[in-house]
């Protein structure tokens, strides 16, 4: 079974590897990202390998099918980058890790939160640089405050568990609100209250037509004055010049990042020799009260050996039986990251 992984990093090849050695399977690592220009790199692999800034379009897809390719195995949930109704037509199949550690994902946005509000980063510098002033780091009590969590699955509920317990009183924002969650303390209630109301917003809920730009001029107008805002679910559920006004103005106290809408050009490669060109995102490094990280959300030791595992795992039973429990259609639901 040959498969061509695509936008591979030492730490890929080296769960996949350690993971590959009960499977012998015959994995290509490519460091190319897949587009339009390399899916010719694919030729003679029955199945490629791609994670969330590869882009699996139509284009893309034609020269796939071409190429031999059945099956293209996700080594993450999301799979907005996947055209799946062209997929389904040239009889490619799509298989992807819908759960790998919503623990990873739902601590990271608690360690940002606590970096942010604390301002670590800052902190951490001055101290190296003999600076022990504390102007600037001047922080709030979580506990007591109020944190509003859009979109309540399972990383958004794990988030809000651990909320609970810094003593924050929790609202959420769901199309579908869970009672495990009510039963254990979380409000849920409309937008417009989670954003008057919570001095934290969290985003959790997928990348939809319906949440592109959720976080827009309207949103920000509507939050109290101050609020932080973090991000570690889709970039584009954030329009980022409207965050920056709002930054500029102080609607906005802070916020945090994992995830940018424009963060394929730029995350999980190493540009420090080279002049950024977007110049939105410098615009976001500029602030003091902006935290970002590089879409590291999910990366833990956990997380990773379960994403290989699964992702082997989808291989092996789509090469016994044409499909899997993790295959996607084009009728499924949303996309997400
Ligand atoms: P999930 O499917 O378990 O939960 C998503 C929740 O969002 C569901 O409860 C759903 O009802 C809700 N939702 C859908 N549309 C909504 C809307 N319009 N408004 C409010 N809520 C809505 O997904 P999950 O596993 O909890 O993951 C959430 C997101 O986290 C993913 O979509 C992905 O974008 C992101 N993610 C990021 C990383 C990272 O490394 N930064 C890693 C994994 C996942």
């Amino acid at each position: 079974m040959n498969i061509a992984v695509f936008s591979t990093k030492r730490w890929v090849r080296e769960f996949f590897d350690s993971v590959n050695q009960e499977y012998n399977f015959e994995p290509h690592y490519l460091e190319a990202r897949l587009n339009k220009d390399t899916a010719r790199l694919a030729e003679g692999s029955d199945v490629v390998c791609i994670f969330v800034n590869d882009n699996a379009d139509a284009a893309v897809l034609e020269v796939l099918a071409e190429a031999g390719v059945k099956m293209i195995a996700l080594r993450c949930a999301g799979f907005n980058n996947v055209d799946l109704k062209t997929a389904e037509r040239l009889g490619i199949t799509v298989a992807r890790v819908p759960a790998y550690s919503p623990y990873a994902v739902a601590e990271h946005a608690v360690a940002l939160i606590l970096g942010l509000n604390r301002r670590l980063y800052r902190s951490y510098n001055r101290v190296r640089e003999g600076n022990f002033a504390l102007d600037g780091l001047l922080g709030v009590d979580l506990h007591g405050r109020t944190v509003g969590i859009i979109g309540t699955g399972q990383i958004g509920g794990i988030f809000a568990g651990i909320m609970a317990g810094f003593g924050m009183r929790i609202l959420a924002y769901d199309r579908y609100p869970r009672d495990d969650l009510k039963e254990q303390g979380v409000t849920y209630v409309s937008l417009e209250d989670l954003y008057r109301e919570s001095d934290i917003i969290s985003l959790h809920c997928p990348l939809t037509h319906e949440t592109y730009h959720i976080i827009n001029e309207y949103a920000i107008n509507s939050m109290k004055r101050g609020a932080m805002v973090i991000n570690t679910s889709r970039g584009a559920l954030i329009d980022t010049n409207a965050v920056i006004e709002g930054l500029k103005a102080g609607q906005i106290g802070s916020m945090a990042l994992d995830v940018y809408e424009e963060e394929a050009d730029l995350f999980f490669e190493d540009l420090s020799d080279q002049v950024i060109q977007d110049d939105t995102f410098v615009r976001l490094l500029t602030f003091p009260n902006v935290l970002i990280t590089a879409h590291q959300a999910f990366f833990t030791r956990d997380a990773v050996e379960n994403i290989s595992r699964t992702t082997f795992q989808n291989i092996a039973e789509w090469r016994e039986s044409q499909s899997c429990g993790n295959c996607i259609t084009a009728e499924a639901g949303y996309r997400s990251s």
